[in-house]
């Protein structure tokens, strides 16, 4: 196929969206920043962004979308995600869908766009327990699912009962917890295309001063030893890497190897918890790749453990990239050893 024929089917492709996205009334911006919308704030601008606060809209954009083959990437609150400085020629779906109910005695349906405070308020609400670990981690619940967020020993894979989704071939589903391939901060949700829209969560009742008790514990913690959350981080940027099959945390590992409250071009290694990358405001993607490789290197000389990102970078072309090129560096070496 020509260039040019290749063009015209994109801006075709490119037209039925905005045409439908006007025809309801969707919010949408061309060729915006995306640095907004990610809590670590970099990132550069995107060709369109989409603001998706129903769930009917969601699955009708994502079948559109899927349909068309159209490169795109759906993110909730963006706190586990970091996209290049380039121009992005993608659609960057934003998902603020927000309804949350009791689905059965111990089970409650939640929109994969609700945030995880709302999720909390709503659970303090209605006596709902169980999901207290979820109390201070930013974000929304399909992001959470979708990473495997977790915090206090608990992560969502303990929660998740099934799920609806959109497979890549815009099948809508219902798929049980072991579709997912749960690991540590890990689904197949993380890497690929597929589309959470609604999560069914275990929960049980209880007693609303002993889940407030666990949610302020919970927050009381996270405030005592992480940054402060008006800082531009993606939260703990390593995954705690298996050493003699226990989870040693990476933010002690990067103390050890002297990087604790460390200051790289435009980014600071906090001096509360090392594994918290904080962008001091002017930071660009660059800056954060670099640095990503200083850390790894310093760490795998000093204590000869290779770090794995945590935080997915994304890049221009809508691919989810978990690997980076410090680890691919670090295992050059160790490979010549
Ligand atoms: C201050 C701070 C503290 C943090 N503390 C913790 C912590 O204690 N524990 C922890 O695990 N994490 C923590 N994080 C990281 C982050 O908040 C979590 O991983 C969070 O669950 C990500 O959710 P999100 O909505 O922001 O996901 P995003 O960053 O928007 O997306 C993450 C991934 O999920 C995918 N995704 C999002 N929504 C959907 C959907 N509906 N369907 C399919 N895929 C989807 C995206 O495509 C992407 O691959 C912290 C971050 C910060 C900034």
């Amino acid at each position: 196929m020509s260039d040019r024929c290749v063009d015209s089917k994109k801006t075709a492709r490119m037209n039925s969206i905005l045409h439908y996205l006007k025809k309801n009334k969707i919010i949408h911006y061309h060729n915006e920043e995306i640095k907004p919308y990610i809590t670590m704030k970099i990132g550069g601008r995107v060709k369109l962004i989409v603001i998706i606060k129903r769930n009917e809209d969601l699955k009708a954009l994502g079948l559109k979308i899927l349909e068309r083959d159209s490169p795109y990437i759906l993110i909730g609150g963006g706190s586990n995600v970091i996209f290049s400085d380039e121009y992005s020629p993608i659609i960057v779906i934003i998902n603020r869908t927000p309804d949350i109910k009791q689905y059965d005695n111990h089970t409650i349906q939640v929109n994969s766009g609700v945030t995880n405070q709302s999720l909390m308020n709503w659970c303090i609400k209605n006596n709902i327990s169980g999901l207290e670990f979820l109390a201070g981690i930013p974000g929304s619940i399909g992001g959470a699912a979708a990473v495997n967020a977790g915090a206090f020993g608990k992560s969502v894979s303990d929660i998740l009962k099934y799920a609806e989704i959109i497979d890549e071939k815009g099948h809508i589903q219902q798929v049980p917890n072991l579709f997912f391939q749960y690991g540590y901060r890990y689904s197949i949700f993380k890497t690929g295309k597929k589309i959470l829209l609604n999560i069914f969560l275990n929960c049980r009742q209880s007693n609303r001063s002993q889940i407030l008790t666990r949610v302020n514990t919970n927050l009381k913690y996270r405030k005592e030893n992480h940054p402060s959350y008006s800082h531009f981080t993606a939260g703990c940027f390593f995954k705690n890497p298996l050493i003699n099959n226990q989870r040693i945390s990476a933010g002690k590992i990067m103390e050890r190897s002297h990087l604790k409250g460390k200051h790289f071009y435009n980014l600071w290694i906090s001096d509360k918890h090392a594994n918290f990358i904080i962008n001091k405001g002017k930071a660009g993607f660059h800056d954060l790749c670099n640095m990503e490789k200083e850390i790894c290197e310093a760490v795998f000389q000093k204590n000869n453990v290779l770090l794995e990102r945590e935080v997915i970078y994304i890049s221009p072309d809508g691919k989810k990239i978990r690997m980076g090129i410090c680890q691919i560096n670090c295992f050059f070496k160790l490979s010549k050893k």
